[in-house]
């Protein structure tokens, strides 16, 4: 829970699998509202929207996620409708969601979807890069993702599916088979998910993202050695991104998100990529850890409310 001015006052983390599909998972999600609440010391008439980051493309129009590589059962589900119902069902406030996340009518509140390693990218760039007109975050969790902010806004592509980077085909990833069916995906080499499998096979027992996480802040070798491997796959599809955004800074976040893969993505980037486009390029790691989707969502949140249109609307409403 953020105030519109991003200060948190409560926060509430837990593991949620998108595997188990979108009813268990935002059920889960909206059972936490009335608690959160509670925690923040707010009533639900206080809350002017929710926000919320998925792991895949999303149509910004209807808040729903379009053919997602790794989300069975969310395609065209109607997360703003769910979340919706459930904030009013646990907190008795929220007025008239059927229409929840649409044009903000008859009172309800607003719930707006987006693709989580864009959520991440407009946290960062908002609160640590605001001057930056070209920005690009890369997520490696348990999968990869970037996320995209020109001109201060979150660019999306036309249909949601900006910066889905991590099933591009990689020589290296030939005959390994994907989470999304494929063979030879970025994330089938690179990913947290990866790793965790090659760790694993190493007889070093990892399952996810999170898992390798623990391993690399021990500092284990092989661990260490693979994420830098995994750095300079992702590297040279980053050395594309580059030359085709020309961005300001570089931001690696994430599971991985770290010295060895830094390292391993300047390796290829800088060999690859034309020096013209890395010329004043800063490649860092994400500075808010894991509440930088958080941020985002409230910036996301902020920026519908105050939209030039909705301002007009809020100030008739008020007779002003
Ligand atoms: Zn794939």
């Amino acid at each position: 829970v953020l105030t519109l001015t991003g200060e948190l006052l409560a926060e509430r983390s837990g593991a949620l699998s998108v595997d188990e599909g979108p009813e268990r998972v935002l059920g889960a999600l909206g059972g936490w509202f009335a608690g959160l609440l509670k925690e923040a010391g707010r009533t639900a008439d206080a809350v002017c929207g929710i926000g919320i980051g998925v792991p895949g493309p999303v149509d910004s129009a209807t808040g729903r996620v379009v053919q997602p590589p790794i989300m069975p059962g969310w395609d065209g589900y109607d997360i703003r409708g769910r979340l919706g119902r459930a904030f009013a069902e646990q907190t008795g406030g929220g007025g008239d969601v059927r229409d929840a996340g649409g044009a903000e009518g008859a009172g309800g509140v607003p719930v707006l979807v987006d693709n989580d390693a864009n959520l991440m990218a407009y946290g960062e760039q908002r609160t640590g890069h605001p001057d930056c007109a070209a920005f690009a975050l890369v997520k490696v969790s348990t999968g990869i993702g970037a996320g995209v902010v020109v001109g201060g806004r979150i660019y999306r592509g036309i249909d949601g599916g900006a910066g889905d980077i991590g099933h591009i085909r990689v020589p290296e990833g030939a005959g390994t088979l994907c989470r999304c069916g494929s063979y030879g995906c970025l994330a089938s080499v690179a990913s947290g998910r990866a790793l965790a499998r090659r760790l694993t096979e190493a007889g070093v027992p990892a399952e996810s993202g999170s898992d390798v996480r623990e391993l690399l802040a021990e500092g284990h070798p092989e661990a260490v050695r693979l994420a830098r491997e995994a750095g300079r796959s992702v590297g040279e599809v980053l050395a594309t991104v580059v030359t085709l955004l020309n961005p300001g800074v570089l931001m690696i976040a994430g599971d991985l998100a770290g010295t060895p893969f830094l390292t391993g993505v300047r390796e290829l980037l800088y060999q690859r990529a034309l020096p013209r486009s890395t010329a004043h390029l800063d490649v860092v790691t994400a500075r808010l850890g894991e509440r930088s989707a958080l941020v985002g969502a409230g910036a996301l949140v902020v920026e519908h409310l105050y939209a030039p249109d909705r301002a007009e609307e809020r100030l008739a409403a008020l007779g002003l």
